[in-house]
């Protein structure tokens, strides 16, 4: 499968609104950062981990041309907000496309874009089937075996993924040890790191290089970064060889 980082950033997005700091001035494309969001291509299906608010713009400057199913890690404005932006995808394909979430998320998010989910809605809302996770669920699409990982976020339970031997979370405060034993010594983890200074909700850079030392993966990637990570270059250079801050664009085979 190729997988495409469409967005790195943390909620506010890099430059974020009325900051100068010099993150945010920065004319280098890897200090840009659009809100979170994961492209996966496996080799008849197009996904896509959470729907940022920036996503017509990722699927534009990416090419994405048809999605297949959304895997939706939590509610936060900056994973949900850009559900409304696949309503072009049905202009040529009458498929609905499948979403996974938790019970939580489903409510919450049909419950904000109510439109979709009404039962009956006007011509050119998205199609949607849904499924329900509980925590640890597999499931399997076409050549992907999918697990559901619990990951706490502050007060709030969300999911991760793995995804054969991808595990993908994003927003995590901490990570559980049955969730720790389900995801060690796999080849990818691609994991959040919003700054240096701790935070109630989101793993600072020293906690996630704890969780890297503890996954043990061949590979990592962080995401979800503010401006108060630094600048992309400089942090890359502190990192051990086998991790790095991972950039809108990146993408690579696994
Ligand atoms: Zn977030
Ligand atoms: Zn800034
Ligand atoms: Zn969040």
């Amino acid at each position: 499968m190729k997988i495409t980082f469409l967005g790195t950033g943390t909620s506010h997005g890099v430059p974020m609104i009325n900051c100068s700091c010099e993150v945010c001035s920065s004319s280098l494309p890897e200090d840009k950062r659009l809100r979170t969001s994961l492209w996966i291509q496996s080799a008849a299906k197009s996904i896509l981990i959470d729907t940022s608010p920036d996503l017509r713009q990722q699927a534009l400057r990416y090419g994405i041309d048809k999605i297949d199913a959304i895997f939706y890690t939590h509610e936060h404005a900056d994973h949900v907000n850009g559900i409304d932006e696949i309503r072009p995808f049905f202009r040529n394909s009458n498929t609905a496309i499948s979403i996974y979430w938790h019970q939580r998320v489903k409510l919450e998010v049909s419950k904000r874009f109510s439109y979709i989910f009404s039962a009956n809605p006007y011509p050119g809302m998205p199609q949607i089937n849904d499924t329900v996770l509980s925590d640890f669920q597999n499931f399997q699409l076409d050549e992907l075996l999918i697990t559901a990982l619990p990951i706490r976020h502050g007060n709030l339970d969300i999911f991760g993924y793995k995804i054969n031997e991808m595990v993908y979370i994003t927003d995590a405060s901490g990570i559980s040890e049955e969730t720790l034993a389900k995801i060690k010594g796999c080849e990818i983890l691609i994991l959040n790191a919003l700054r240096n200074q701790s935070h109630f909700t989101h793993l600072s850079l020293i906690q996630a290089l704890e969780y890297v030392e503890k996954i043990s993966p061949k590979k990592a990637f962080f995401i979800h970064m503010s401006h108060e990570i630094g600048l992309h270059e400089k942090v890359n250079q502190t990192l051990p060889l086998h991790v790095q801050l991972a950039y809108d664009g990146l993408n690579f085979e696994i």
